[in-house]
């Protein structure tokens, strides 16, 4: 069945174009302006609506679904600590069912927020063998959503079965829907022999792991190697090409000249990091040196359309100058969230044109004042961005929202799902 949305204006961060039409099954088919319109089998008016590609978020946590509203003692006095006293307590009690449900709730979650791709960086301790596999199952082919998953591999946990868990899904998940990568915690729950024995078995394999996001981490690797996080990781011959680090809050401008010559990602996070009081990346340095900057939620909330907005008002405030992010970087970092998932997934996504995957969102939108190419993404940002809620939301050309909630009945899945959240955060009472 070939589907058409009509009436609309598209707005992919390249392209402005009013009083379009987009034909599309599962990709987009075609794309032009509504006079050269010619029918199709089911008709979508778009009339009063900004069309947007679907969202990526480039790093989140689906695991810390089940943190909302958990209140557990916390007395940290450093980012290990809190990481001992919360998030650790959090994911070690974590088995099949909590996996499936934090999947399933994350996914319904991002669809009302206008997210269609998610990054996720995955631990559960109770679970590991089959984790992924579970979290794909619930986000993809339950929810609807596409995902690029890992483990966080870390001696926290059975090293090899981490090893192993990462080896086999992103083995036996390479489709435009899921696709696997290596996931490892971060320099700081890593010795040196599990580093050697991740290379010796992971080869060039894509990594995705935190890096520097504390001060600790960096303490750590110094005291294990006398190297900085990123000096290590490159030592044991771990950055490869499509690699993510995520955070970079904590590099030494060596640690940013050596990730100029990788082809890697950068995962920034500025909503988690000021949560987590953690401090805020050089992003503008980063990207002044050509490293790829992706955006990220951390797994706080999945309200996407804030994060990107921290974005520009945390680098305003960390340089002191509101002149030195500017939209454009925004959109750049955005157009790498979208380049990352295509690499990973093996299809094209983030543009309203002819071959890329049908996934897109309508935002109700009336702008105040005169719109076109020339200041669209400044209506983007102080306008679309402010009020995120997409009324109407495509992924692989199927629309799973319609009038702002997703197209099932969810009632049965949230309330199974505080039963399960209520076992999780009794489990983590009994340790
Ligand atoms: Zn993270």
């Amino acid at each position: 069945m070939i589907k058409a949305i009509i009436h609309a204006d598209l707005f992919d961060y390249v392209d402005f174009r009013q009083d379009y039409y987009i034909l599309f099954d599962t990709q987009i088919l075609e794309v032009g302006p509504m006079k050269d319109f010619a029918g199709a089998d089911e008709v979508f008016d778009a009339k009063g609506y900004v069309m947007t590609p679907g969202l990526v978020n480039g790093h989140s946590h689906i695991y810390s679904t089940f943190a909302r509203g958990w209140n557990t003692p916390c007395n940290a006095k450093n980012f290990t600590e809190f990481l001992e006293q919360m998030w650790w307590k959090l994911d070690r009690v974590l088995d099949q069912e909590a996996v499936y449900y934090s999947g399933l709730l994350s996914a319904l979650e991002c669809l009302e927020n206008g997210v269609t791709t998610v990054v996720d960086h995955h631990a559960s301790g109770q679970y590991i063998k089959g984790s992924l596999a579970t979290l794909k199952k619930s986000v993809c082919d339950e929810i609807g959503l596409r995902g690029v998953f890992c483990f966080e591999t870390s001696d926290r946990f059975d090293l090899q079965t981490c090893i192993e868990e990462n080896m086999a899904f992103a083995k036996g998940s390479k489709t435009s829907t899921a696709a696997g990568v290596f996931g490892m915690h971060a320099n700081m729950t890593l010795s040196n022999r599990s580093l050697e024995t991740i290379k010796e078995q992971i080869g060039d394999m894509p990594i995705h792991i935190h890096v520097g996001e504390s001060k600790d981490d960096g303490e750590y690797t110094q005291k294990v190697s006398g190297q900085t996080v990123v000096e290590r990781l490159d030592h044991f011959g771990l950055i490869n090409k499509n690699a993510i680090l995520s955070h970079c809050i904590y590099l030494t401008e060596k640690d940013k000249d050596l990730l100029k010559e990788k082809s890697i990602y950068i995962a920034v996070n500025p909503t988690s990091n000021m949560n987590n009081g953690v401090g805020l990346p050089d992003v503008k340095g980063l990207m002044n040196r050509g490293i790829k900057c992706l955006i990220g939620s951390d797994g706080l909330g999945s309200h996407f359309a804030r994060d990107i907005q921290n974005l520009l008002y945390t680098m305003h405030l960390k340089y002191q100058d509101a002149q030195a992010f500017g939209l454009a970087d925004i959109a750049s970092i955005i157009g790498h969230n979208y380049e990352y998932a295509s690499t990973l997934l093996g299809c094209k996504l983030g543009r309203l044109q002819k071959g890329y995957e049908a996934d897109f969102i309508a935002l109700p939108y009336n702008p105040p004042t005169p719109m076109d190419s020339n200041n669209v993404l400044g209506h983007f940002f102080y306008g679309m961005l402010e009020n995120f809620k997409p009324d109407y939301v495509w992924c692989k050309g199927e629309e799973r929202v319609a009038q702002g909630k997703v197209k099932r009945d969810t009632s049965t899945i949230y309330k199974e799902a505080r039963q399960v959240a209520a076992k999780v955060w009794e489990k983590t009472n009994q340790r």
